[in-house]
């Protein structure tokens, strides 16, 4: 299931830093763990494998608290350099997600695994999909929208 593609250009993602600087305190502390000194320079295969190592620990610790609320279990989870989608959902109950889940604001990354995850009881957008996603996510609408503009 495709989830939201990834559109950041340069010139949204500096608008987005200005209006968002909580995120930008949040997104610093990410990128002092990581030893990266810019958020959306290119990154070198170095810093892509710690960036994608850092979104493993990112989503397994997102995953594991949400799927408790759900009560809900995933099979294996995979990192990708994805171009197109922030997370995917396999009939099999793998879950996919794009490395770059970890820039994005605490709420905005909490919706796509929330997303993914919903995706393991309803494989559908249908309502019930929906309803499930806003058990922990209400803002959800709100959200999805932000990630559009991106
Ligand atoms: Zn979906």
């Amino acid at each position: 299931m495709v989830t939201l593609p990834w559109r950041m250009g340069l010139w949204n993602a500096e608008k987005f830093i200005k209006q968002n600087s909580q995120w930008v305190l949040e997104k610093m502390k990410a990128m002092k763990k990581i030893g990266s000194k810019s958020l959306f320079s290119s990154q070198n295969n170095k810093e892509y494998q710690k960036l994608k190592e850092y979104a493993r620990e990112f989503v397994a610790e997102r995953l594991e608290k949400f799927a408790g609320i759900y009560g809900f279990e995933y099979g294996n989870v995979a990192i990708r350099n994805q171009r197109t989608r922030w997370g995917s959902c396999s009939k099999k109950g793998n879950l996919n997600f794009n490395y770059k889940i970890v820039l994005l604001p605490e709420k905005h990354a909490n919706y796509i695994i929330v997303h993914e995850l919903c995706h393991l009881k309803e494989f559908n957008h249908s309502r019930r999909f929906w309803e499930l996603v806003a058990e922990t996510i209400p803002e959800y609408k709100k959200i999805i929208k932000q990630l559009r503009s991106l």
